[in-house]
């Protein structure tokens, strides 16, 4: 039989209320505890109330029985509470308290010198760390308005290292199979002298953290593994396609009849697109394994924009839509960054107004946003503006994930692999920024994107520092 430290004896024979945390490891140590803590309240002339499922009632009235006079057991009352969580596998906090209260009621109503043993049990289930902490803290204020003594067993197996952390905080003692300790020394980080928690405990917590450890490797490896992979392979697919669109190109210029001209063109075409793809996703994992350098060179953000619309003057034409550029007055006329990044988000941007666009116009306005850190850093923010068919909204985040397209059905006109906005919002991430959608059906799409650039007197080399270039 365990026998319990002295603290538990006073415990339980204390005038104020308490709640005790028991978590146990071990189903054989948890019933010699029940029944160790029961029995010291009967030695001291209290009644028991044991709320648990069958199995363990059955288990702790045994080992009652061979440890005790038959007469103190009517002292000892069990209630069977596995159908409770039978019935409500949801784990609900504020049922599991009332039902722990309209258990406990009549004892409470006779005014007996009762002392109360819960066992908390649910079924599997999401979200049941956040549930159980919700609940300990009502179940803490409800034994203490009660002014009880009760003792709330948790499998310690169930709940991970920091839930037990957290629950001990919030209970004043604590009931290990092993141990049995003042919990409240854990909030109060000034008393002399610290206990800590048990080993297992603290095995468990190392592990997790170990276990966290290893898979946050795992997952670096298995990227920088898949990042080399579609490397190598994009290399190995690029070589090959080049000859064969080369090959196309030149067999295009012979002598050919009406069908097998059409049959070249294909080729071309098909190849074109695959050789578009390989890009794209080259692009991507370039930037997300880091490998593309950024570079630091003065650029001018008006010479982008334009430089961009000229670019797309052909399918902007095509389609008769006009594209409004606006920068206002206060952004720098020159700054420091890699103007290629700019150049091929803006492409990636409008491309998409364009072609997502049927009638009315494209809008790029760039302004600078206050707040930047260091006092050369400016912090640009560009929005680009359609009257095109929208993104629902149920979409705006997934866009941004590599191939995902709204509509990927045999209706969809539009051309493209889905890599563009994943690449725009790497790229606008290497340059601190942020990226996101606001967008509907009627009003059209609008991306707004923010980079951070450093202004270029800062940056320059020395002898090139206005001013001092002329002296
Ligand atoms: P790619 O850019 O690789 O050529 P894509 O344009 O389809 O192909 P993204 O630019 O990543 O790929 O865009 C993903 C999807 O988001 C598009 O397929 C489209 O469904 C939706 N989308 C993006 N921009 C717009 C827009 N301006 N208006 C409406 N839908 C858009
Ligand atoms: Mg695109």
């Amino acid at each position: 039989m365990i026998e319990f430290d002295n603290p538990l004896a006073s415990l339980t024979h204390s005038i104020s209320g308490s709640h005790i945390l028991y978590l146990y490891e071990d189903v054989q140590h948890y019933v010699d505890s029940a029944a160790a803590y029961a029995m010291t309240c009967l030695n001291q002339g209290h009644q028991i109330l044991i709320i648990d499922n069958d199995y363990c009632i059955k288990a702790i009235e045994r080992k009652l029985a061979e440890s005790w006079i038959d007469e103190k057991l009517e002292y000892v009352h069990f209630v069977d509470n596995f159908d409770f969580y039978q019935r409500h596998g949801e784990f609900q906090g504020c049922l599991t308290r009332r039902h722990f209260e309209a258990i406990m009621q009549p004892f409470l109503n006779d005014r007996l010198s009762i002392r109360t043993w819960a066992h908390v049990q649910w079924k599997p289930q999401p979200h049941i760390q956040a549930k159980l902490e919700e609940f300990e803290v009502m179940a803490d204020c409800s034994v203490k308005e009660q002014n009880l003594i009760s003792v709330c067993a948790y499998d310690a197996n169930e709940i991970s290292a920091s839930l037990q952390l957290s629950l001990m905080r919030s209970h004043e003692y604590v009931m290990t199979d092993r141990e049995f300790i003042a919990s409240g020394l854990y909030r109060n980080s000034n008393a002399e002298r610290r206990i800590s928690p048990s080993m297992s405990l603290q095995e468990k917590l190392l592990l997790e953290q170990k276990q966290l450890l290893i898979d946050k490797e795992a997952a670096e490896r298995a990227n920088q593994a898949k990042n080399e992979f579609i490397a190598t392979m994009n290399h190995e697919i690029r070589t090959p396609m080049n000859g064969v669109l080369g090959m196309a190109d030149l067999l295009a210029e012979t002598e050919l009849d009406e069908d097998q001209a059409i049959y070249v063109e294909v080729i071309r075409h098909s190849g074109a697109s695959l050789l578009q793809i390989v890009n794209d996703i080259l692009d991507f994992s370039k930037i997300e394994s880091d490998r593309q350098v950024m570079l630091e060179e003065p650029l001018r953000i008006r010479e982008c924009v334009a430089e961009v619309v000229d670019l797309l003057q052909v399918p902007r034409l095509d389609k008769n839509l006009e594209i409004d550029v606006t920068v206002d007055e206060e952004v720098p006329d020159m700054l420091m960054g890699d103007a290629n990044l700019i150049r091929q988000i803006l492409l990636n941007l409008l491309g998409n107004g364009i072609k997502f666009t049927e009638r009315g116009r494209i809008g790029v306005s760039v302004s600078l946003l206050p707040g930047s850190d260091g006092k050369n850093r400016k912090r640009l923010q560009f929005r680009i503006q359609d009257s095109g068919i929208g993104i629902p909204r149920a979409h705006w985040r997934k866009v941004f994930q590599p191939f995902y397209q709204v509509d990927k059905g045999l209706s969809r006109q539009a051309q493209g692999t889905g890599m563009g906005l994943a690449i725009s919002k790497k790229l606008v991430e290497r340059m601190n920024g942020q990226i996101g959608i606001e967008s509907s059906a009627e009003a059209g799409t609008t991306i707004v994107f923010t980079v951070e650039l450093d202004e270029t007197f800062s940056r320059l080399p020395h002898e090139e520092q206005p001013g001092e270039a002329l002296s």
